[in-house]
């Protein structure tokens, strides 16, 4: 199973979440996408920025983390998003959509362009409250905790709220 995190905090932010999960069902096996309630959170990081939507989504996916990075890349550009390494382009900047790998099977990647697990998941509570509704017992790979107590241990302050069901 992988687990991804889905934000948006620019232009209809329903709608490109919806558009990354419709984008995502093309590579599940049988089309098959979980996904968590929605929430409206406060941005993490670079704060002078608008609310974002994020949820998470689980699903099998038979194909390598490299290629699953580039269909998500193809989804983001999809929605709109502009990235590269024009000095306007910030990190944690408002953004269309953007597609986290948190985990991948039991996978530990840790390359210039890949951090599998997600190197930030632990600290963010956008990520580990949506993730713990689905998949509270899961173990993070490298880590050695479940989702729940992560959950019980991050220090994160960002206020989050159910947005939809
Ligand atoms: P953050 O990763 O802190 O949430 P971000 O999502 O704003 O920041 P991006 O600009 O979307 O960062 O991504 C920059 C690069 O991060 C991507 O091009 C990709 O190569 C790399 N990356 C490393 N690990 C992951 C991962 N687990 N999922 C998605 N991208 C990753
Ligand atoms: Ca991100
Ligand atoms: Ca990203």
């Amino acid at each position: 199973m992988v687990y991804l995190s889905l934000g948006s905090n620019l232009g209809d932010r329903f709608n490109f979440l919806q558009q990354g999960i419709d984008g995502l069902r093309d590579v599940a096996v049988d089309r098959q996408i979980q996904r968590s309630k929605i929430y409206e959170t406060e941005p993490w990081g670079n704060i002078a920025q608008p609310n974002f939507l994020n949820c998470v989504v689980e699903f099998d996916y038979r194909g390598t983390p490299e290629a699953l990075l580039s269909e998500i890349h193809e989804i983001e550009t999809g929605t709109g998003r502009i990235r590269g390494s024009d000095s306007t382009v910030t990190q944690w900047m408002a953004r269309t959509l953007d597609l986290d790998i948190l985990v991948f099977n039991d996978v530990c990647i840790n390359s210039e362009k890949l951090t599998i697990p997600h190197k930030l998941m632990t600290q963010r509570h956008f990520v580990l409250v949506p993730l713990a509704e689905i998949a509270p017992d899961l173990i993070i790979p490298g880590y050695l905790k479940s989702v729940r107590q992560c959950v019980d241990e991050c220090q994160d302050i960002c206020g989050l709220k159910i947005w939809k069901q």
